[in-house]
């Protein structure tokens, strides 16, 4: 059961990120991750997942921040994945722009039906079907077959570091 989703898993626990990624890949997902913040950040640059699934404690940053300086860039979806329970952590990473929050432990199954959900939500199970090669908007032009971008039909290289973080997909 093949999708054309590809969902990039920001966790540090290796025993976490064997299971759920053999539980989407069952699922027909790709899957790809990293263990950290800046990893997350530069995969998230060279891979254009479909969506995040995020660990909040990472060992080279809190994950709030990644939903932080991806939501400067971007609307793609983020699942939290977190092990802190308290309310106040979820009305955090919600308002930061989380779109949904999973405490650890959690069912397999449930994951699957939010991100489910997500996708439905936002509209890409139509996007993923009509996903065309080339993308266009303003004066960008992105290539998602080459991972090339354009501006004003020049390429615009993104394969800089975490700091000038700019997520072009
Ligand atoms: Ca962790």
């Amino acid at each position: 059961m093949a999708n054309k989703y590809k969902i990039l898993l920001i966790e540090d626990e290796i025993n976490i990120v064997n299971f759920i990624k053999a539980r989407l890949e069952a699922n027909g997902y790709q899957t790809i991750y990293a263990n950290g913040m800046r990893d997350g950040l530069m995969m998230l640059m060279s891979h254009c997942p479909d969506l995040v699934i995020l660990d909040l404690g990472l060992p080279d940053a809190d994950g709030m921040e990644v939903i932080r300086v991806v939501r400067k860039q971007s609307l793609l979806p983020i699942i939290v994945l977190s092990a802190r329970g308290g309310e106040m952590d979820k009305v955090m990473a919600l308002d930061e722009g989380a779109n949904d929050y999973i405490t650890k432990p959690f069912g397999t199954e449930e994951l699957l039906a939010r991100i489910r959900s997500v996708f439905r939500n936002q509209n890409l199970i139509q996007y993923g079907e009509n996903r065309s090669e080339q993308y266009v908007l303003g004066g960008l032009q992105i290539d998602f077959a080459s991972r090339q971008v354009f501006k004003e039909k020049k390429e615009v290289h993104h394969t800089h570091g975490v700091q000038h973080f700019s997520l072009t997909c």
